[in-house]
């Protein structure tokens, strides 16, 4: 018997949705004039802090904020980190880190939405494909259209302007890590060192790649942070929320519905927050992942509301408290209530959570049309919650402490290696030698003199290698600026003078202009009696 063809067939499963381009809508409003201040003075900071100049002299960089690989230092203003402080670098990371759980905790994720270079870059971009492509329609016009002169001459350009960014991105990134001044004139002459360039045209195709094609492909699939974020968020965060307690039933016509007595929300369903979306999503299905609260749709839901004479904030920044308890406070409790709801020729789009229904009369007084004043919104209270109050004593006692650390930091140190074999040298006139492997290091960028002297080992006579055996008690050294001055030394003790087989002592060197000092304990080896 033949086989129903229809049995043959199996349904497709896709595991892979190929992206769909997003043309984001221009919109007008708090937060979109926030972001353009916010991504102007991100870019600033970082365009042009590497030509800030600090004058430390002329043994130092001039450049206030200078990763110095090559020499493995790091400056800032007038704090320069060696490689042995890698704990300042520890301490700055921890900062960050409580920082970003900090503005997580209160704010959501406004790091994703405002900071976060993918996020500046892409608006950016966006803001150049908008400049010559048009707005949300006329772009996605382009799009479908033919290959024409106009669109070949548009994306051209486009992506000519993208690349010229990226590249500029690229030289200002590795400005941080060289003289910028003298780094620009070598890019330009083309004598800057091959990896320079190499360096720049990897950041330059990422930048290019992600800012222009990825976009919110990188926050959905590929950064971690949304997810982590997600363990922090509490209660008393702030996030970007569609407040169905208000909006819904939602319609198109509004009008119509209320005149003939249908009880309507304020959701006019005119998808204009869809459409500025930057991840192309509906803030109205609830929180996703894929939204960086960014307040865009905020933006152009306030705009629609001032429109229609209401009350602006139908999409905000609200807690999940807040509008748990308003979301109670409009939803129906008495059969009666639900029985006129469903009555309703609008019944079908009623919003129905945790078997609770929104009864818009709960939510606005039909006779001023305004909402009612039971509802909760966010006040500054919510900044002092006993997690927030956590994370700001951790992060502001990191930062105390990072700042009385620096303001002890000793800049002379000194690290000392006893000769290991032979432990000690018995001399022709019957005195033991033993010999030490100095290391002095001077982290101020001006030559300084020392004097290095002994505790603990009086009458011992100090010579230096390649000085002619000349004897001294204690020895005045110069120190080269911010540098390490190795110093190979002799001791002589008669050994008569000693019980021990092995005596410590302290070597100690002290800067001559200011006598700030620094001191090792070492030993002083003799063999058996
Ligand atoms: S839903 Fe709103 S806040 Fe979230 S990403 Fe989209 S526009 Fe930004
Ligand atoms: S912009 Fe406001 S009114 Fe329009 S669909 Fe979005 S939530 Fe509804």
């Amino acid at each position: 018997m033949a086989k129903n063809p229809k049995e043959n067939k199996q349904e497709k499963i896709v595991l892979y949705e190929a992206r769909k381009n997003i043309f984001p809508k221009d919109v007008k409003g708090n937060f979109r004039r926030f972001k353009w201040f916010w991504l102007l003075l991100t870019l600033g900071i970082f365009v042009f802090t590497p030509w800030i100049r600090w004058d430390r002299g002329p043994y130092a960089s001039d450049q206030f904020l200078l990763i110095d690989l090559a020499n493995r230092k790091f400056f800032f203003a007038n704090i320069e980190i060696w490689p042995q402080e890698f704990y300042y670098v520890t301490g700055m990371l921890i900062m960050a880190g409580v920082g970003l759980f900090l503005i997580t905790s209160v704010l959501g994720r406004a790091w994703c939405g405002y900071s976060c270079p993918q996020t500046v870059f892409t608006d950016m971009f966006i803001w150049v494909e908008r400049k010559i492509e048009g707005d949300r329609n006329a772009r996605l016009k382009l799009e479908k259209g033919a290959w024409t002169f106009e669109k070949i001459f548009k994306f051209s350009l486009k992506y000519l302007i993208w690349l010229i960014i990226s590249i500029l991105t690229g030289a200002v990134f590795i400005s941080y890590f060289a003289e910028a001044p003298q780094l620009a004139k070598d890019l330009i002459t083309l004598q800057a060192a091959p990896v320079a360039y190499i360096t720049i045209a990897i950041l330059t195709a990422t930048t290019f790649i992600f800012a222009g094609f990825m976009r919110e492909q990188m926050c959905v699939y590929m950064c971690p942070w949304p997810r982590i974020q997600g363990a922090m968020l509490d209660e008393n965060s702030l996030t970007v929320t569609y407040n169905d307690w208000r909006g819904e039933p939602r319609t198109k016509s509004a009008k119509k519905l209320k005149a003939a007595g249908d009880l309507v929300g304020d959701c006019v369903d005119c998808d204009a927050c869809v459409a500025v979306c930057p991840t192309g999503i509906d803030i109205r299905d609830g929180q996703q992942i894929e939204c960086i609260t960014c307040g865009l749709c905020i933006d152009a839901c306030d705009n629609v509301m001032e429109k229609l004479g209401l009350e602006k904030g139908l999409i905000s920044y609200t807690t999940l408290k807040d509008y748990t308890q308003n979301l109670a406070l409009a939803s129906a409790v008495s059969e009666d209530e639900k029985k006129q709801l469903l009555a309703s020729h609008h019944a079908n789009h009623n919003v129905l959570m945790d078997n609770r229904t929104i009864v818009p009369s709960k939510v606005r007084d039909s006779k001023t049309n305004k909402l009612f004043e039971k509802f909760k919104y966010p006040n500054w209270k919510l900044f002092l919650s006993p997690r927030n109050v956590l994370y700001f004593t951790i992060w502001g006692a990191v930062g105390i402490g990072m700042l009385v650390v620096l303001s002890l930091r000793n800049p002379l140190d000194m690290n000392i290696l006893h000769d290991r074999n032979p432990l000690y040298v018995a001399l022709s006139d019957g005195t033991i030698r033993n010999g030490y492997d100095i290391k002095i290091l001077n982290m101020v960028p001006q030559p300084q003199k020392v004097e290095l002297k002994l505790e603990g080992l009086p009458n011992a006579k100090l010579s230096l290698v390649n000085n002619n055996n000349e004897i001294f008690e204690s020895l005045i050294l110069d120190l080269p600026p911010d540098e390490v001055l190795p110093v190979r030394l002799y001791i002589t003790y008669d050994p008569k003078e000693l019980e021990e087989v092995r005596t410590n002592f302290k070597m100690i060197v002290t800067y001559l202009s200011n006598e700030r000092t620094t001191s090792a304990v070492t030993f002083f080896e003799i063999p058996a009696k």
